[in-house]
């Protein structure tokens, strides 16, 4: 076997998915723990409780009082290395979420099980749809008095149209909870309480019938025994291929606060979840076994540390190698590039990598010449698909309170566009900006960047757009009709196409019937 498939064999990259609150970063940091990554993070940075002990990038987030990065972190498990990309838990969320999801081979979908399917899950999983991406679930919250965990299943079932097989399944809950039940291994491993800050020593008792069970917990042995076949009835088996296809989700339950069941699904993680997987080009498929390079950029941040006042371009390798110094074609300029310093976050540590495989992220500083999409060869004009622009749901006019530096704040609208971290449109019938959202954290977030990056002070004012549309044609004469009809309503975005700003859905509805064959886009791919 080459070296090349062997790297690859070894690679997991996922994204965990979930309503704020659910527990992703206590999930994150619990997957750090065993990666034993937290260790050296905490040895570094002096010893804090398991609470507060996160990768020094989330540090720099909460310092800055924001966190809308998009954290990637690299650790071995199981024989595998696993690169998990987080997107830290907020109120808010921006494309960047979405476009992570892009860079990711499978998800991990976190469930509070007090509550169910949550309106963010329920978003951030038709994302994942758009490629299919397996799934696997972690119910979590065991700890406390929770929903019943059969309806809870079933909710996932019905909302987010996913078969659910349990792998394991939890015996009691709150205080109550006594561990679960692992449906393949036949093998019952016990919660304790109170051990969140470690990892356990698991206590496991085989098989379902054995009496030890009974002196261990009781009652409750004789009552899973009862509910394990109503589960059965209700739930459906666990199958690699359709778990593969994004058909069938493997159920896990525990609590992230206690460290109970983490590592379960991390091992169905290492065991199940695809190695990197084959990627869409315009041209042809690439595979990630392929021994040249190749690799699109998903997200651009800037001054994530404030000794690098540059922005960083992360790139998810999709096949071959990086190394250190290597010379790189990046498609969109055509122009050779020497990448002497790609740099990663192995447990919040910004160091540089001297070689990375597919499956993994690099950053790249960028200074300007980088975009969101851009794919990366070994020479080849290729360009990787599926990369998309959302249609913003929010909109407003930003003003400057002083009109002497339009242009500061033109540059600074574009370039924070390219980055992603907000859309501009110009109306081609007037000077006016607009910005667009997703959601309306990114508002704040341009104001504060236009004034630290570009010295320039900005307001918002309130704008009547509903929605907005890219807008093509196939028939360049019936476009250039519709251009001139629909003149007031068309704007240009950061990189110039061509979009349709509605100020109501009606008006929106009513453009479309008017211009049959005109089509309108909800997303725009790079
Ligand atoms: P995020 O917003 O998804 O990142 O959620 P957090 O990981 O920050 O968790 C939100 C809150 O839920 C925090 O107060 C956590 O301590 C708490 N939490 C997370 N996991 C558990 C759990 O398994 N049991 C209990 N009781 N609380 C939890």
């Amino acid at each position: 076997m080459s070296v090349q498939q062997q790297e690859v064999d070894l690679r997991r990259t996922f994204a965990i998915i979930s309503h704020p609150d659910a527990g992703k970063t206590t999930i994150t940091e619990k997957v750090l723990l065993f990666g034993q990554a937290l260790q050296k993070a905490g040895t570094v940075k002096g010893k804090k409780s398991g609470q507060h002990a996160k990768s020094d990038w989330m540090e720099m987030e909460k310092d800055r009082g924001i966190s809308i990065t998009t954290s990637v972190m690299q650790f071995p498990y199981n024989d595998c290395l696993v690169n998990l990309l987080d997107t830290p838990g907020h109120e808010d969320f921006s494309e960047d979420t979405y476009r992570t999801l892009t860079a990711v081979d499978s998800c991990l979908m976190v469930i509070d099980t007090a509550k169910g399917v949550e309106d963010r899950t329920i978003k951030l999983m038709e994302v994942t749809r758009l490629r299919d991406t397996p799934i696997i679930t972690f119910m979590n919250k065991m700890d406390r008095d929770v929903r019943d965990p059969i309806e809870v299943m079933d909710e996932v079932e019905d909302i987010l149209k996913i078969k659910c097989a349990p792998i394991t399944w939890p015996i009691g809950m709150g205080k109550e909870f006594k561990g679960v039940y692992n449906l393949l291994t036949d093998e019952t491993i016990l919660h304790q309480s109170g051990q969140g800050h470690t990892i356990q020593e698991k206590r496991i008792i085989k098989g379902l019938d054995n009496p030890e069970l009974d002196e261990a917990i009781g009652h409750y042995a004789e009552d899973l025994r009862d509910e394990l076949e109503l589960v059965l009835g209700a739930s459906h088996e666990f199958d690699l291929d359709e778990f593969l296809k994004g058909e069938l989700t493997p159920v896990f339950f525990g609590t992230a606060l206690g460290n109970f069941g983490v590592d379960h699904m991390l091992d169905g993680l290492t065991q199940w979840a695809p190695k990197p997987l084959p990627r869409e080009t315009d041209t042809r498929t690439v595979k990630a076994e392929e021994e040249k390079f190749s690799g699109f950029v998903f997200k651009i941040q800037a001054n994530m540390d404030p000794k690098h006042r540059d922005r960083i371009a992360f790139m998810r390798i999709c096949s071959g190698k990086y190394e250190k110094g290597m010379k790189m074609k990046q498609v969109r300029i055509g122009k050779d590039v020497k990448i002497a310093d790609a740099v990663t976050f192995m447990a919040g540590d910004r160091s540089n990598v001297e070689q990375a495989y597919a499956g993994d992220i690099i950053g790249l500083h960028n200074h300007g010449s980088i975009q969101i999409g851009d794919t990366f060869t070994a020479g080849e004009m290729m360009k990787f698909s599926g990369i998309p622009n959302f249609a913003p749901e929010m909109f407003r006019r930003i003003r400057l309170r002083d009109p002497l530096k339009t242009k500061q704040l033109q540059k600074g609208l574009i370039q924070l566009s390219e980055e992603g971290a907000v859309q501009v449109f110009r109306p081609l019938n007037s000077n006016d900006m607009i910005v667009g959202a997703v959601g309306v954290l990114q508002f704040e977030v341009v104001v504060h960047r236009l004034k630290t990056e570009y010295n320039v002070d900005a307001l918002y004012e309130p704008i009547s757009v509903a929605t907005a549309r890219w807008v093509s044609c196939e028939d360049s004469k019936t476009f250039d009709q519709f251009q001139k009809k629909a003149h007031d309503n068309l704007a240009l975005d950061g990189g110039d196409n061509l979009t349709y700003i509605a100020p109501t859905m009606v008006n929106l509805s009513l453009a479309q019937e008017r211009h049959p064959d005109v089509e309108f886009h909800k997303t725009r791919e790079h």
